[in-house]
């Protein structure tokens, strides 16, 4: 694990842009039509033009835009995200269109040990959008018959550890949340794996790559 993240804008580069507008930055100059993008969107400056406008990059469109002066404000980020012990914060940034937005925007995902909810970093908008089609009933059917009964020896196709499935392991159904799809039985901690890669094959090559060059 990293020691520090890398840093690639101070905190204090940070700003809110309510409006939502600006010039898009191309070849590093800006266009001469405004563009329009989410309201209350976070972004770090990153330069300032003859013109006195700031060059500002959004993470959530992934793209510089040349921002008048007005239409953006000083902001901290480490006012908001995850919460001490106890506490609720009022607004989040989500990690996908990176706008900030009221708590109410972000669903609860589960309740931590104290039964205190956790919310999601994606707003629900962000996540209509990356919406997670449904398993055909019948597939389901099809896939539970097959399923590893407990007390029986089972093989990881991932880590291709032995498990007895329901008692040193948990097996479940692993889909594809994209195209609607099973793709079969695995142990808990794989599935929880490919997950946190959000299924995508192209993470889970960037990590093989990461790893490699660290070797
Ligand atoms: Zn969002
Ligand atoms: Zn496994």
């Amino acid at each position: 694990m990293p020691e520090r993240a890398q840093e690639k804008a101070p905190p204090e580069a940070c700003v809110l842009c309510r409006p939502g507008k600006g010039r898009r930055m191309e070849n590093g100059k800006p266009d001469k039509h405004l563009s329009n993008f989410r309201k209350n969107s976070i972004g770090y400056k990153t330069g300032k033009l003859e013109n006195g406008e700031s060059v500002v990059f959004f993470p959530g469109q992934n793209a510089s835009f040349a921002v008048s002066g007005e239409d953006i404000e000083p902001f901290d980020p480490a006012a908001t995200g995850k919460p001490k012990k106890g506490e609720e914060r009022d607004l989040y940034i989500c990690n996908v269109c990176f706008a900030l937005k009221p708590k109410d925007e972000f669903d609860i995902n589960q309740k931590d040990a104290s039964g205190r909810g956790t919310r999601r970093p994606s707003c629900q908008k962000c996540r209509s959008h990356l919406d997670l089609k449904n398993i055909p009933d019948r597939e389901k059917k099809k896939w539970r018959k097959k399923e590893p009964r407990k007390g029986a020896l089972f093989h990881c196709p991932v880590c291709h550890k032995h498990s007895i499935v329901g008692v040193n392991a948990r097996i479940v159904l692993d889909h594809d949340h994209h195209r609607g799809k099973i793709r079969g039985w695995l142990c808990d901690s794989c599935n929880t794996g490919l997950g946190r890669f959000k299924n995508g094959e192209n993470l889970l090559r960037n990590a093989v790559d990461y790893l490699e060059t660290k070797d």
